[in-house]
């Protein structure tokens, strides 16, 4: 006799379970989703222990009439789609048939509904596939769907359930996903009888984010909406101050779908590229919209993947929108005070204030005495009157602003409302990086021979980095030849670098970059990013590594007119607040914040 055989439709309905149902949280996911495909409002879901003891979804959607009550248990069994063709452009969240019956496999489940159109409600229970019959019974309109003992006769499957506090995250996330994606709904998830969440649909996203997330968060997102070519994309991009240490935080929605995509991933990634250190990821609310023929969802069985026709374009409008509009925005960094609670934190909030009150009393002591005697950087600001006409009674320019170099690292200077800390490194970094970018896209960096050739030792290794990146070596403006056998010496190097001053800070004492240590640093950093990174991050790195070098260095004493170059070209700078590698350039100590502090208001 043959071994193969047909599999009862129970076994079947188990192991598609598997498919779409570990843990509690996933019975969460398909019933949410079924109730915002029948148009619900209004989603209550209700849990005990973790969803191990009782998953509960009610809704006040469409509902069901009694012949479909009786089906929608049965596997492959859905209203969503009817033919291949629909497949093509699938706008409802399911369309499988498959979620109800793989969940009444694998536990006790009661459904009750009703439709709008219907005198009363009927109700159907299922035991791990076993159905009763449809009976009528009394409720409001729409429909519940309550979930017990999940996996009972499978202890395997039981055992790894994790502690209630586990699940219960795992089913926090998935309610929060389908809460941002539906901001219109009325929800509330409780546990064990207490109320977790209830959020109003007539809340906006933000303070829904607020409930969901925090305050913080909240308050730190930037807003962004385009529209181009069909699609639209509406972004609430989390400021570098709340960025994270993994991805979790990044919640990217398709038409209303939760999903995990990597070229969008990449896109983000691109887009906060130079605002945030490498190893930290945004926290990111990305909403899309776009033709539902223009991608497959067909694809995994959570539909958590989705596969988009034109991925490129995708990518390239999604890292447009996104980079604009956080290279357009100030992302200075505010200085974070804490909210004086506790007495721990109290004292800690006193002995800033304190340092604070310190620091203006000194200042204003500078201020005052230069008021009565001017100082030599006065007559630089004013240079159209002479030395000579400048007299104690002058009062400086409204607009002169004071500042003044601490632990020979940072700049303490006044701004409109309140004043700044800049990290004198990471600011004139940013800054050469700029003007390096600029010259580099305008064509190649100008470079000056060296009087005396600086020689290195030539390696297969590094000969095999000097082939493949000659163009790189062209356009920086470095010239090496052979210099006898395995040797190889720097002709010629920029002058941006090797220049006594550097050119956009003229008036800096700016230490040179040696050529020989800079080649060689660059063909390390060649040979170890170099086959990763394509052409353009290459250079980009290659960039930063040169800014880095180039500019001035925390201990370096700076002196007023080389503070005010430094100032004049932050002006100057399109994106000062961060350096070339993400991190903050400049700490915003605004006035409200500190009269907050010093408990003026
Ligand atoms: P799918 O969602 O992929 O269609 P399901 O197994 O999740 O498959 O549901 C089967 C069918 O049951 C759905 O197509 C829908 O017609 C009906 N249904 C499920 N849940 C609800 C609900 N909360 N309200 C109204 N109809 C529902
Ligand atoms: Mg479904």
């Amino acid at each position: 006799m043959g071994q193969i055989a047909t599999l009862d439709q129970n076994i079947i309905n188990m192991i598609a379970a598997g498919e779409v149902i570990e843990r509690p949280a996933n019975v969460v996911k398909e019933l949410m989703e079924n109730s915002i495909d029948a148009g619900a409002t209004k989603i209550t879901v209700s849990i005990e222990d973790g969803g191990r003891k009782l998953i509960s979804v009610a809704d006040d959607g469409s509902g069901m009439e009694a012949d479909d009550l009786e089906h929608a248990f049965d596997s492959h069994t859905t209203s969503k789609i009817k033919t291949s063709k629909d497949l093509r452009g699938i706008s409802t969240l399911g369309f499988r048939g498959e979620a109800l019956a793989s969940i009444a496999s694998v536990a006790q489940v009661k459904a009750v509904s009703r439709t709008k159109d219907s005198p009363g409600a009927n109700c159907i229970e299922i035991d791990c596939g076993n159905k009763s019959s449809v009976s009528p019974c009394s409720t409001d309109y729409g429909t519940t769907v309550q979930v017990r003992d999940l996996f009972y006769k499978l202890p395997a499957r039981r055992k790894f359930l994790k502690t209630a506090n586990t699940e219960m995250g795992h089913i926090t996330e998935h309610f929060t996903r389908v809460a941002l994606a539906n901001g219109n709904l009325d929800m509330t998830l409780i546990h064990n009888g207490k109320e977790l969440y209830r959020l109003s649909g007539k809340q906006d996203i933000r303070q829904r984010i607020a409930e969901l997330f925090s305050r913080e968060i909240s308050d730190n997102l930037i807003e962004n909406e385009s529209k181009e070519r069909g699609l639209h994309i509406f972004a609430l991009l989390g400021r570098p101050d709340i960025s994270r240490t993994n991805n979790k935080f990044q919640y990217v929605f398709l038409n209303g779908r939760f999903i995990r995509d990597k070229f969008i991933s990449h896109a983000i990634k691109e887009a906060y590229r130079g605002s945030l250190e490498p190893n930290r990821y945004p926290v990111i609310f990305l909403f899309i919209q776009m033709p539902y023929e223009d991608y497959d969802v067909n694809v995994h069985p959570t539909k958590i993947e989705v596969r988009f026709y034109n991925a490129n374009l995708l990518h390239s409008q999604i890292l447009g929108a996104l980079r604009e509009k956080l290279l357009g925005t100030n992302l200075e960094t505010q200085a974070k005070f804490p909210a004086a609670t506790d007495s721990a934190r109290l004292n800690r909030g006193q002995k800033i204030t304190d340092a604070m009150a310190e620091f203006f009393k000194k200042h204003k002591t500078i201020q005052s005495q230069q008021q009565l005697i001017p100082t030599p950087k006065k007559q630089f600001n004013v240079p159209h009157l002479g030395a000579e006409q400048i007299t104690k009674t002058q009062t400086p320019p409204q607009s002169q602003k004071e500042f003044l170099q601490i632990q020979d690292s940072f700049i303490v200077a006044e701004a409109d409302d309140g004043f700044v800390v800049i990290d004198q490194h990471a600011l004139h970094e940013r800054i050469i990086y700029e003007e390096l970018s600029r010259r580099v896209r305008m064509g190649k960096l100008e470079s000056q021979k060296l009087l005396i050739p600086e020689s290195f030792e030539l390696t297969d290794a590094v000969a095999d980095a000097l082939k493949a990146n000659a163009k790189l070596f062209e356009k920086l403006g470095i010239e090496l030849a052979p210099f006898g056998p395995k040797t190889m010496a720097v002709q010629a190097f920029p002058t941006l670098l090797a220049g006594p001053h550097f050119a956009i800070s003229r008036k800096m004492e700016t230490p040179n970059v040696a050529p020989l240590d800079f080649v060689r640093d660059l063909i390390d950093l060649i040979i170890d990013k170099g086959t990763n990174l394509d052409a353009e991050r290459l250079l980009d790195e290659v960039l930063n590594m040169a800014a880095c070098k180039a500019a001035i260095k925390a201990g370096q004493k700076l002196n007023d007119s080389e503070i005010e170059q430094l100032l004049a070209d932050r002006e100057k700078a399109e994106y000062a607040s961060r350096c070339p590698h993400g991190r903050p350039t400049t700490i915003k100590f605004s006035t409200a914040e500190l009269e907050k502090q010093f408990k003026r208001t």
